[in-house]
């Protein structure tokens, strides 16, 4: 697959703060790339180098293999999105789609067939004379979308967009989203600090922490085999374990876990366990395995798993327990006390 943006060591000083540093990546065409990071980390800073709204302090753009070394922002067939949306509120549906293009001059009636287009594949038909005051945040934020999307850009960056929304809305324009990308094969890259909107429309995601990249994979692989503790802790849901003592074949954890080391990775400082990890005594074999006794103190039920929250015995420690839909738990409550094993696969050591 070709590559259309390719990124190399790219930095950005601000006096004596780097933002971001020395960032290396690139992106496939047709590609739905995020980077996932913290706020303040750097996220929006790289977009806006991308865009041409900030210089680099060193490193090098290209974008299908021409450097953007010196080109402004209206020259880069790149276009963005902002959390805020930017609309002109003054203007309809298709005044606001079609702003773009009229400044470019182009004729009415090219005008008229590429905003009727675009507002066909965003499901706004029928919308063209609505102001955007008059719009849900949902069908606002399709309108945005779809006026950078009009200018037939090479790459489209999003900033946050869904951020303003409600959750209902969020987890609905996330697929919508997708689904948008594919049918239009336009490669976006999208910023985000909610790691489960990045996981769920990615097929590549970088996780970003203090300016740097920690890793670039698929969301599957970030959430399976994360590289770095930092990784392990924002992406998904883990329960942190800090060492205190290694002595001969086991170690020993602050909370008071003592683990064999054997099949562990190596002597870790950190450990970080998966709430699916564990597993649940004394309905499910825990032969060779450690055990630990836990007290449950909340039960949650969504639908497809069971959520314990439970206070490992001697230490207080809460500890998160993700079980799966089976009817051998369904007499769990609270209060109980219960034994649980580790499946060392879901263990990650730093
Ligand atoms: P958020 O998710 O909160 O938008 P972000 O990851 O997008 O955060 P940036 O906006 O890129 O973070 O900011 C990264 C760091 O650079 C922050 O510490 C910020 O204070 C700093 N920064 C950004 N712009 C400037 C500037 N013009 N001058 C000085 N420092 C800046």
């Amino acid at each position: 697959m070709s590559k259309i943006l390719e990124i190399k060591n790219l930095t950005k000083k601000f006096k004596d703060f780097t933002a971001v540093k020395k960032v290396s990546f690139d992106v496939d065409e047709g590609g739905f790339f995020s980077i996932l990071g913290p706020s303040g980390c750097g996220k929006t800073t790289l977009l806006r180098m991308i865009s041409g709204f900030i210089k680099e302090s060193h490193g090098e753009i290209f974008i299908r293999g021409e450097s953007m070394n010196g080109i402004p922002p209206e020259h880069r067939p790149v276009n963005i999105v902002f959390q805020s949306l930017a609309l002109f509120p003054m203007m309809n549906v298709r005044e606001n789609v079609a702003f773009g293009l009229k400044r470019q001059k182009l004729k009415k009636a090219e005008v008229d067939d590429r905003v009727a287009d675009m507002l066909a594949r965003v499901s706004l038909q029928g919308f063209e004379k609505k102001k955007v005051t008059e719009l849900s945040g949902g069908q606002r934020q399709r309108v945005a979308i779809a006026r950078s999307l009009v200018m037939k850009p090479s790459i489209l960056l999003l900033d946050e967009p869904l951020g303003a929304l409600d959750r209902k809305l969020r987890e609905h324009m996330k697929i919508e989203l997708k689904l948008l990308q594919k049918e239009l094969g336009t490669t976006f890259i999208y910023i985000t600090h909610d790691q489960s909107e990045a996981l769920v429309m990615s097929d590549k995601v970088a996780v970003m922490n203090k300016g740097r990249f920690e890793q670039i994979d698929t969301p599957r692989n970030l959430y399976k085999n994360p590289k770095t503790a930092f990784v392990a802790g924002f992406v998904g849901e883990s329960n942190r374990l800090e060492l205190k003592d290694r002595d001969g074949d086991f170690i020993t954890t602050k909370n008071g876990w003592r683990l064999e080391k054997q099949g562990l990775d190596f002597n870790p400082e950190v450990l970080y366990v998966r709430p699916e990890a564990f597993i649940l005594a004394p309905t499910e074999d825990l032969t060779g395995i450690n055990r630990f006794n836990v007290k449950i103190k909340t039960v949650l039920f969504d639908g497809s798993n069971t959520k314990v929250s439970a206070i490992e015995s001697t230490s207080g420690a809460v500890i998160l327990i993700s079980l799966p839909q089976n009817a051998k738990f369904e007499n769990l409550k609270e209060g109980d006390t219960v034994e649980v094993g580790i499946n060392y696969d879901n263990l990650k050591c730093y």
